[in-house]
C-alpha cells in the first residue's frame, strides 16, 4: 500500500509518502500553525502533490492520507474537537472534505500522542506487545493507551489522551485545562518558566541566565549541583513517576513508552522512572518495563498505514 501521512504540528508540518510500510520520501514545511489550518491547506496540498511526483507516481497511486494532529480528534468523523492555540480554525474545517475535494482521496486522523503510539506499537519500543501506554514528554505532556490490541478512544475521543491533565499533586498549580495539579502543570516546558520563577533560589541559579529555558538546562545544571536545578528536576521526575504508576493503574500495560523531546535526557529518566514504578506500582503479575521511544520525530509517519487501513476497513463493506 501506498499513502500520504502527515505530521501537523505547532511548527513543523513533516509529510511522508509511504510504500510498503516504509518511508520513501519525506518533505518538511513550515506549520505557522498561529495564523490557522484553513490558509495553510493550498501549501500542504502543494506539497504532498511534489512528494508524490519526486517519487515518480501520481496522487492516485496512493490509498489515501493519515494524518497526526495535536488535538482531540472525532474517532468516527474525523472532526477536530479543539485547537489548544495551534490551528485555531481547526474545529471549523472538514479536513476529510478537503482530502477528497482536492486530492481525491480518502482521509484518516488521529491525535498525535495517540499515533505516537500506534506507530511505536506497530514499528518501535512497543511491538509485539498489545498491552501498551505512551507518555510523551514534550511542550506538554501527552499520553495514550492500547489494552488487548485495541486503541482506547472512547466516546468523545478523549480516552486515555488526556492523562497528562491527571491530578498528580492534590491542590497544586492551576493549570491551562482548568483543572489543579495536572501533571502537564507540575512539570512540563510550556510551565517551566513559570514554576521557576516562583522559586526564591532561581535569581541566584545558572537557569536565570539561560536565554532558552527547558530541560536540557535543568537537567545540565541539576548536574552541577545547582539548587534550584536539581529541586525542580527531582519534582519532575516524581511527577512524571507518579504519573506512569496512575496510568499502570487505570490501564494495565506490559510496557511504558517515555518519548518526546525531553528524552535527550534519557539516561537519567528512564531508569529514575522504572526504579519508581519498581517500587511503587501495584503489579503481583510482574514487572511493567519503562523503555525509551524509538522512533522520535518519525512515530506518527510510521502510525499513518495502520490508521489508513483502519478508515478503509471501516469504511470499506
Ligand atoms: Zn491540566
Amino acid at each position: 500500500m501506498k499513502l500520504l501521512a502527515c505530521d501537523l504540528g505547532g511548527t513543523w508540518m513533516k509529510l511522508g509518502l509511504v510504500d510498503g510500510g516504509r518511508i520513501i520520501a519525506q518533505e518538511v514545511i513550515p506549520a505557522h500553525s498561529d495564523i490557522g489550518l484553513g490558509p495553510r491547506l493550498p501549501d500542504l496540498g502543494a506539497a504532498l502533490r511534489r512528494l508524490v511526483a519526486s517519487q515518480g507516481f501520481k496522487l492516485s497511486d496512493c490509498a489515501g492520507v493519515a494524518v497526526s494532529f495535536p488535538s482531540l480528534v472525532e474517532p468516527e468523523t474525523g472532526r477536530i474537537l479543539d485547537s489548544y492555540g495551534k490551528y485555531r480554525d481547526a474545529p471549523g474545517i472538514d479536513l476529510v472534505a478537503w482530502a477528497r475535494e482536492n486530492l481525491g482521496l480518502p482521509l484518516a486522523i488521529e491525535n498525535d500522542a495517540r499515533m505516537a503510539l500506534i506507530g511505536e506499537w506497530q514499528h518501535g519500543a512497543g511491538r509485539g506487545c498489545d498491552n501498551l501506554v505512551i507518555v510523551t514528554l514534550g511542550t506538554g505532556i501527552g499520553t495514550s493507551a492500547l489494552i488487548q490490541g485495541r486503541v482506547l478512544r472512547g466516546e468523545h475521543g478523549q480516552a486515555g489522551c488526556l492523562s497528562g491533565h491527571l491530578s498528580v499533586r492534590y491542590g497544586g498549580r492551576s493549570c491551562s485545562c482548568g483543572n489543579l495539579g495536572c501533571a502537564e502543570a507540575e512539570a512540563s516546558t510550556a510551565f517551566l518558566a513559570e514554576i521557576a520563577a516562583e522559586r526564591a533560589d532561581f535569581p541566584s541559579s545558572a537557569l536565570s541566565r539561560e536565554p532558552i529555558l527547558d530541560y536540557a538546562a535543568v537537567f545540565r545544571h541539576a548536574a552541577t549541583g545547582d539548587t534550584c536545578a536539581t529541586a525542580i528536576r527531582d519534582h519532575s521526575l516524581l511527577v512524571w513517576s507518579t504519573l506512569v504508576v496512575n496510568l499502570i493503574v487505570a490501564y494495565d500495560p506490559e510496557r511504558v513508552i517515555i518519548g518526546g523531546g525531553i528524552l535527550a535526557s534519557r539516561d537519567l529518566i528512564l531508569p529514575a522512572i522504572q526504579q519508581f514504578v519498581d517500587r511503587h506500582a501495584h503489579t503481583p503479575w510482574g514487572r511493567v518495563h519503562v523503555v525509551g521511544a524509538e522512533l522520535g520525530d518519525a512515530s506518527a509517519l510510521h502510525a499513518g498505514e495502520w490508521l489508513l487501513r483502519e478508515k478503509l476497513s471501516r469504511t470499506t463493506p
